[in-house]
């Protein structure tokens, strides 16, 4: 299977830079269905192609396929099927293969070329296409694609048995390299509508890596998902979750507060409760930028700390405000950020002595409570589980108080000290915890503190020491 880049930008021989040096020779790179072998058939000052042609070993792929998940997809097709032969995830994993460097914005010797847009074409010698013109079109032309193609009869000696889902696909756009790869990379197994392997919780973070520029604004961002995920529509709706959250929202909480300092404060009556805990591990789930990540890290007591959020956005700029990339390798392994939502079991989560939730239960909808209630007392289950969130009799303190509104633009209700009791007592006794409440900061008379407190103990383990 065969596919070509070329550019028309002048010169044009300077794609080799972005994707492979040396257009004089053929290379080659292995992955694990074959050989990918890469070569320029045409290189002048007006136009330069690239092709990645792709060679499967058929048999190896039938006896290889035993990898994670255990299942032989191929067991029944055996060596009689289309996979040799078309463009499928099989292209994906080549072009991460043959290109990483371009897929991930770096060019050594010419820096300035990754961020270029240029004229670029792709030809795709067969791609299958479930839904056919207009699925391509639905999928290419809100990024800018002119779609061009042709599509193959199932048998040319027999043109009455009709047409193929195969197609010759010609795209051309004005765009950069890398954000072309990207498109490539999730938009060839889109079409296909299949994939050569197990598809997990792990494929969605390739999928937010790659799609994170593109995707969330995308007429046809469910389909992309949904196929992407192999129709696994859980993966596929935390997926959503996390690319519409990751597009447009604040993390920081609110001006006012950040005025008075008053996070900080709380964060560190947050680090304070869960070293009293004695806990070794410990997740902040919601964690944001990663503020309360930061104060535990500093110290030794917590060997194990994991950051979730739901917004991609959030952890890149946690992991750049810690400068996670450049600690020696065994603080390296003592943090961990991942991307998540509280409102799905994860097993990322599973496992931790404490953790804690700092102003992120008034960010979910009250029904979506109920899921994360489950998620992190029912199938979580650390020892002991420090939650905060905003008193909403505070609120009359503020200047600017108007009845019912909220602090902040993203909270979805934000409840009195009874409340908030009533809550916890609840979630501790379906649960089998014993809970108790603290006040967050200076208490006023009437309306109690700024925020509020709750420290949940399990009941059914005796490791969390108090
Ligand atoms: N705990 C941090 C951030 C609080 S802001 C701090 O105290 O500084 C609330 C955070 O909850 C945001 O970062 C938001 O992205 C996150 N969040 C909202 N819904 C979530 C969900 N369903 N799963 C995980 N995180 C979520």
């Amino acid at each position: 299977m065969l596919l070509s880049i070329t550019t028309t930008r002048r010169p044009a021989s300077d794609l080799s830079y972005l994707l492979h040096k040396h257009p004089e020779k053929v290379q080659q790179v292995e992955i694990a269905a074959g050989a990918v072998h890469i070569f320029y058939p045409e290189v002048s000052e007006e136009r330069c192609t690239i092709s990645l042609l792709l060679d499967i070993d058929p048999i190896g792929l039938v006896r290889r396929n035993s990898g994670p998940g255990g299942t032989n997809e191929f067991a029944l097709e055996q060596y009689v099927n289309d996979r040799p032969y078309v463009s499928s995830s099989f292209m994906s994993a080549a072009i991460v293969k043959a290109f990483s460097t371009a897929m991930n914005g770096r060019c050594k010797d010419r820096p300035e070329l990754v961020n270029e847009p240029m004229p670029l074409e792709v030809e795709i010698a067969v791609l299958p296409v479930r839904g056919g013109e207009e699925v391509l079109r639905q999928l290419f032309e809100p990024l800018g694609y002119k779609v061009g193609f042709e599509r193959h009869p199932i048998d040319e000696a027999f043109p009455e048995w009709g047409e193929s889902r195969y197609y010759t696909v010609r795209l051309s756009n004005t765009t950069t390299v890398q954000q072309l790869l990207s498109h490539l990379y999730i938009l060839i197994p889109v079409c296909d509508n299949d994939k050569h392997y197990w598809v997990g919780q792990q494929e969605i973070g390739k999928l937010l890596e790659k799609g994170k520029d593109w995707l969330p604004g995308h007429p046809a961002r469910e389909l992309i998902t949904l196929r992407y995920l192999k129709h696994q529509k859980s993966l596929a709706n935390q997926a959503l979750e996390m690319l519409l959250q990751a597009e447009g929202e604040s993390s920081e909480e609110d001006t006012k507060e950040r005025k008075l300092r008053t996070h900080d404060l709380r964060l560190l009556a947050v680090r304070d409760e869960l070293l009293l805990t004695g806990a070794h591990t410990v997740a902040d789930l919601g964690c944001g930028e990663g503020k309360l990540v930061k104060l535990l890290w500093a110290e030794k007591q917590f060997e194990r700390i994991l950051g979730m959020d739901v917004s991609f956005r959030s952890l890149e700029i946690a992991k750049d405000k810690l400068k996670t990339d450049r600690l020696p390798p065994h603080q390296q392994k003592r943090i961990q950020f991942i991307q998540g939502s509280l409102t799905y079991r994860d097993t990322r989560i599973e496992g931790f002595e404490a953790a804690a939730l700092v102003e992120v239960i008034e960010h979910l909808d009250e029904p979506r409570l109920a899921a994360l209630e489950k998620v992190v007392f029912k199938y979580a289950r650390p020892g002991a589980v420090i939650i905060t969130t905003p008193n909403a009799e505070y609120n009359a303190l503020f200047e600017d108080h108007e009845e019912g509104r909220m602090r902040h633009s993203d909270h979805r209700f934000e409840w009195t000290r009874q409340e908030f009791e009533t809550w916890g007592r609840q979630v501790a006794e379906t649960h089998n915890y014993s809970v108790s409440f603290k006040a967050l900061g200076e208490e006023a008379p009437e309306v109690g503190a700024l925020s509020q407190m709750a420290i949940f103990i399990t009941k059914d383990t005796s490791y969390v020491k108090r």
